[in-house]
């Protein structure tokens, strides 16, 4: 029997997620299939190790479930090596981190406020604080300034170089950073939480052949279980990248969850997920335009992926005022820094908006058109 005060918050939950609109962009709703895998008898298995070398008995059957999420991880993102093993995309980073580095190393990253994320470097992450991290930012439109991190780089000589965000809505120049890592001879770490061209519809370009690492979630727009994932082409980095996941940073791998992430890579590899990922873009395309008809300014001008930062700076409200109206009229979204931003994290001037979850719901243009018009005049009140 379920503790009748978790089954009661469960419950609740549930209303809470069939009765509000969801725009946080890294969220998304999963299929029954991975819920139920995510919920099986899997998660009775302890698997230290990797399939065929195990520490414990008893493994021939989640190696089978291990390898075929590293067979489709690999097949849906065109590199040759996976790890399926990260808890979350934050631990799948400090894998490579500590794969690669040590204290003495420089890494270079966006720093949080121009929309990179915590694991990328920040001073209250361990990627910042036992790390020497630089960090690159953005112009006032929102761009990444290239020429700036270029120069970033020569100054400051990093090991590592990491290219992505959590709130970035243009496309990120992969070759440009490959060859910024290259003028110092750094390893390119392309963190595609959000920018994977598999959730994009095949309109925003692979981080292959340029990064030597890439780094994903798996619950953002994969609509998997709340995951990490690793892949990589050179063969010599296997040995370092597997044992810094396992024994390095994590000890038993979840059996349930890599069974849901194969589950979900399955479901990304077939022909209706290309439709799903271009109805993303035709959604956030059609949200923003809204937005920006309606005067209000949209950090970088626009979106090429599923998501988009508004600028309230010009309007009557913060970020985090913004926010709080639409939940009470039931949209969810999170409130998000600008570039420039002059109030504090818990305020912000921005609220970032996505679209993978609530077109995983089937929603076309037309509603996404009411919804944003909508959103517009809560806050033009
Ligand atoms: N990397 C990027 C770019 C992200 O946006 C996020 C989360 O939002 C992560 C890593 C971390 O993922 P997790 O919350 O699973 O640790």
């Amino acid at each position: 029997m379920i503790d009748p005060r978790i089954e009661i918050a469960l419950l609740n939950e549930g209303i809470r997620q069939n009765s509000t609109i969801e725009l946080i962009a890294s969220e998304n709703y999963t299929s029954q299939a991975v819920m139920a895998l995510c919920g099986s008898i899997l998660t009775n298995k302890y698997a230290e190790g990797l399939p065929g070398k195990r520490y414990y008995n008893g493994c021939v059957k989640v190696d089978e479930i291990e390898n075929i999420a590293l067979e489709y991880a690999t097949w849906l993102f065109d590199y040759a090596y996976a790890n399926v093993q990260p808890h979350s995309g934050a631990n799948a980073n400090l894998a490579v981190f500590t794969a690669f580095f040590n204290p003495t190393n420089t890494v270079v990253g966006m720093d949080l406020a121009s929309g990179g994320h915590l694991s990328h470097g920040a001073k209250v992450n361990v990627s910042g604080s036992w790390f020497i991290s630089q960090n690159y930012g953005v112009n006032e439109q929102g761009l990444i300034d290239y020429d700036a991190v270029a120069q970033l780089v020569l100054d400051t000589r990093p090991k590592l170089v990491i290219a992505g965000a959590s709130a970035n809505s243009q496309i990120i120049d992969w070759d440009k950073f490959r060859e910024i890592a290259d003028s110092v001879g750094a390893l390119l770490l392309a963190d595609v939480a959000h920018y994977s061209r598999q959730k994009l519809g095949g309109e925003y370009p692979s981080p292959f052949p340029y990064a030597n690492v890439v780094t994903t979630t798996t619950h953002k727009g994969l609509r998997g279980p709340r995951g990490g994932l690793i892949l990589w082409n050179d063969q010599e980095f296997s040995k370092q990248l597997n044992s810094s996941v396992f024994p390095g940073t994590q000890g038993g791998p979840l059996m349930h969850i890599i069974a849901g992430k194969a589950q979900c890579f399955y479901e990304a590899l077939q022909p209706e997920f290309k439709d799903y990922a271009k109805q993303i873009r035709v959604n956030a395309d059609t949200m923003a335009k809204v937005f920006i008809d309606a005067g209000v300014y949209i950090v970088s001008g626009g979106t090429k992926c599923h998501m988009f930062t508004v600028d309230v700076r010009k309007e009557s409200m913060s970020g985090r005022e913004y926010a709080d109206r639409l939940e009470a009229q039931g949209i969810t979204v999170n409130k998000n820094g600008v570039p420039g931003e002059t109030r504090s994290f818990a305020e912000t001037s921005g609220l970032r908006i996505g679209v993978a979850a609530e077109t995983t719901r089937g929603h076309d243009a037309a509603w996404f058109e009411e919804l944003a018009t909508r959103m517009v005049q809560i806050l033009k009140v």
